[in-house]
């Protein structure tokens, strides 16, 4: 057992202990989990954002594309800042912020604004 430069004994011996790079989800795993508990992934810490009754509650990298009620297939959905991502216009664009966060998925799951677009087709 090892003292101090004091010479006092330590109560215990505290084992190294390996922590991981990064405890933290990344934002893909986050929305994730949360369209999985029924959450719209514009939701925050500030907005709960719940999925349309009729979306599946389906992650991952492409989702399904053939569900229709999915946020590629609203008529919200547009390109407010030209080739930057996709963002929701609803509510007089309440959901947009210039950042990449508040980007719109196409295959997210819809949320209860969901309106198709008229005449069918696709917002991707
Ligand atoms: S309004 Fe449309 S684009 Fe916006 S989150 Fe809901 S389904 Fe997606």
């Amino acid at each position: 057992m090892s003292t101090d430069e004091c010479g006092t004994l330590p109560l215990f011996e505290v084992p190294p202990v390996a922590v991981p790079a990064s405890t933290r989800l990344s934002r893909a795993d986050r929305q994730a989990a949360g369209i999985a508990y029924g959450l719209h992934p514009l939701s925050s810490s500030r907005t709960v954002i719940p999925l349309h009754p009729l979306a599946e509650r389906v992650a991952g990298a492409h989702g399904r594309q053939d569900e229709p009620y999915r946020c590629g297939l609203c008529w919200w959905l547009g390109r407010p800042y030209g080739d930057r991502g996709p963002k929701c216009l609803v509510n007089d664009r309440a959901r947009v912020t210039p950042g990449p966060a508040s980007d719109v998925q196409p295959w997210w799951p819809a949320c209860p604004s969901w309106t198709p677009i008229p005449g069918g087709g696709d917002q991707r």
